[in-house]
């Protein structure tokens, strides 16, 4: 077994999609980034990279590689878990928090997990996601950004 844990913020500017597991989440304000920003699955891919030892996703995907600007996150993780999968592991379980003061998530929490679950092939009991807000506190209470962290259990397939 191996344990990673990732964490991720964002900015939110007007203008932007708010795209957070893949979901595109209905809102005035979206995430800031070279690619589409998408926090939740940043912070998935470094803690199943962490757990692998293999550094983070700004090591595998560097925000000075063009290649990479307005990329989809989704597609990203699709290539961290070749990584994963190269490497001799699976996934056991995902565990990740949302840290947003709005909008509020819970009616996507589930296309979320679907969206996940589907890529890292595991039952959807296996992709927890929670929202939570910091009680108006801080850059994420203001509505500055949004923060995520995750952490992923692997076990190897040998
Ligand atoms: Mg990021």
């Amino acid at each position: 077994m191996r344990i990673g844990q990732g964490f991720d913020v964002h900015r939110l500017v007007a203008g932007q999609p708010l795209i957070l597991g893949g979901v595109t989440v209905p809102y005035d304000f979206g995430l800031l980034g070279h690619s589409d920003a998408d926090v939740l699955v940043h912070a998935v891919m470094d803690a199943l990279l962490g757990a692998i030892g293999s550094r983070d996703i700004g090591h595998h995907f560097p925000d000075t590689d063009p290649a990479y600007k307005g990329a989809q996150s989704t597609e990203l993780l699709k290539r961290v878990m070749r990584i994963v999968n190269d490497k001799g592991f699976k996934v056991q379980n995902i565990d990740a928090t949302i840290i947003a003061e709005k909008p509020k998530l819970a009616g996507y929490i589930s296309e979320m997990r679907g969206n996940l679950a589907g890529i890292i092939e595991v039952d959807i009991a296996s992709i927890n996601i929670k929202a939570t807000t910091t009680e108006g506190l801080g850059f994420t209470g203001s509505g500055e950004g949004i923060a995520a962290m995750a952490v992923a259990l692997l076990k190897s397939i040998a």
